[in-house]
């Protein structure tokens, strides 16, 4: 099976170099060229086996050129018990209603970019021999914060690989920036950019585009690679999640072969959500992808109008991490609905870049009325879907998160659907603890790491492992640089 780019389908690339590229060189994204479907007894098969197992089953679909061998030592290592804290690795907790919660943060950062970002390494490293690259990838990754720690963490002492993470020195959480540098690892750097998130990305994004630079670490025996969400290594270990938990709610009894589900999604960059639409396209028995936004309503906006529209006011939020108002894997949506219509997909991209602005066809809007539904809340809000959870049913939830359970609520009250839904949960309620706290009525809330304390204190739930030792690491990146250093930085940070 091969991969096209989505701006142009007469590009063609095998699974691996499209693990290595990242994006097409017309700047389209890679896609499968067919999606592949579940065998008819897929599902029955995958039951029983464990999280590990059907990563493999899933994964080898899309992957020619890997054999089960590999993958079976991928998945074993990245879904480890040393990485993960739960034997199921992604569980699905009932909430009652027929409301699943699929909890993605047991990894080692805690947050969903863990589920691909410990597969990532062995997906790339692996491809790498593959197409007989023998210079050292450098991973360059600018962050606003879960993605740039989950990076670390996964490529942390992969040989070949170095990872380096610029981060806005003001820009993320006290939290976020401890666990970052505090990193491990003999082949990782962090440097935090004397400006905002798109200080560091557009030095990035210069970076990448410095023809000289690019010389330069040639000589030095290196390359540049990118860990970011528009890369085919990290949408396609995420497929196995929705499919996975398909299989739980089966073998728990909570559903009979071939009944539908819905899926509700905490949305930013559109990867998480894009996963599930295509298990749905695999065959996976999904009715309704539901896509929740925090004030940043473009998607809301898109899939109930068809017209994506960036010209608005930017929200600083608090669910951060969907902060967005291009989300980038929209595209790749864009071309699985248009059949493969690159060029149309192009005219979209093109409108956007020079507007700011695109409306779909109408066909096309049909359908994605159709099979999506979108809605959004408000930071009020959010806070108060956190307390209701916790107060209703002890149970915790981040803010993230609650944006989802905001929007499954309306929706189910709106259109009296009530077939089972799983709600996706991207991040433990520890990452966010200041929101948290507040939100649960606390008047005096700490400052620093100990409010990890303050929240466990609170609820009488532990902190999971890694955030409770931040408390005692070291700190081995400090200080900070001016945004037109970072490419001497790069350089730099090879010594
Ligand atoms: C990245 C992230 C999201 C958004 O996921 P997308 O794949 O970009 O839509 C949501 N919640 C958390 C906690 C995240 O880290």
């Amino acid at each position: 099976m091969h991969y096209v780019s989505t701006r142009n389908d007469t590009f063609t690339c095998s699974a691996s170099e499209a693990i290595i590229k990242g994006l097409a060189p017309d700047g389209g994204l890679l896609a499968p060229e067919v999606f592949p479907r579940l065998p008819h007894n897929g599902l029955e098969t995958m039951r029983d086996m464990s999280y590990q197992q059907r990563a493999v089953y899933i994964m080898n679909l899309f992957l020619e050129g890997f054999t089960v061998a590999e993958l079976t030592r991928f998945t074993r290592e990245a879904y480890g018990s040393d990485h993960f804290d739960h034997p199921s690795i992604a569980p699905l907790v009932p909430l009652g209603d027929g409301v699943f919660c699929l909890e993605l943060w047991h990894g080692p950062t805690c947050a969903f970019k863990d589920m691909a970002l410990q597969m990532l390494p062995y997906l790339l490293t692996a491809s790498l021999t593959k197409n007989r690259e023998n210079k050292t990838a450098l991973i360059l990754v600018a962050t606003s914060g879960d993605t740039g720690k989950a990076a670390l963490e996964g490529f942390r002492d992969v040989p070949r690989t170095n990872i380096l993470v610029f981060y806005p020195q003001n820009g993320v959480s006290a939290i976020q920036e401890l666990q970052m540098v505090t990193q491990m690892g003999k082949n990782v750097a962090v440097c935090a950019v004397e400006g905002n998130f798109d200080d560091a990305q557009s030095g990035v994004k210069r970076i990448f585009s410095s023809a000289t630079l690019r010389e330069k670490l040639t000589e030095q025996g290196f390359f540049l690679s990118s860990a970011n969400s528009i890369n085919w290594g990290r949408l396609l270990p995420q497929i196995v999640y929705y499919i996975s938990a398909y299989c739980d709610l089966l073998r728990e009894g909570k559903i009979s072969a071939g009944n539908k589900i819905n899926v509700c999604v905490p949305t930013g960059n559109f990867g998480n959500i894009l996963s599930a639409y295509y298990a749905k396209r695999m065959g996976l028995p999904i009715d309704r992808l539901i896509c929740a936004s925090n004030e940043n309503n473009v998607l809301t906006d898109f899939i109930q109008t068809g017209i994506y529209d960036r010209n608005r006011p930017f929200h600083n939020t608090i669910s951060p991490s969907m902060d967005i108002l291009v989300s980038s894997n929209l595209e790749r949506l864009l071309f699985a609905l248009a059949r493969g219509r690159a060029p149309e997909v192009r005219a979209y991209m093109e409108s956007l870049a020079e507007t700011g602005r695109y409306q779909v066809r109408p066909e096309l809007f049909k359908e994605i009325e159709t099979q999506f539904c979108g809605g959004y809340c408000n930071d009020k809000n959010t806070r108060l879907v956190i307390r209701q959870v916790w107060e209703s049913a002890r149970y915790l939830i981040d803010p993230h998160t609650a944006v989802a359970f905001n929007v499954l609520a309306r929706y189910r009250a709106e259109t009296g659907d009530r077939t089972p839904t799983v709600v996706v949960s991207t991040a433990s309620p520890f990452k966010f603890c200041d929101s948290v706290l507040e939100a649960l009525g606390e008047q005096n809330i700490t400052k620093g790491v100990e409010v990890i304390d303050q929240l466990s204190q609170h609820t009488g739930i532990p902190a999971p492992a890694p955030l409770a030792a931040l408390k005692n690491s070291t700190v081995r990146f400090k200080g900070s640089i001016a945004k037109e250093d970072m490419a001497e930085a790069v350089l730099k940070s090879l010594l």
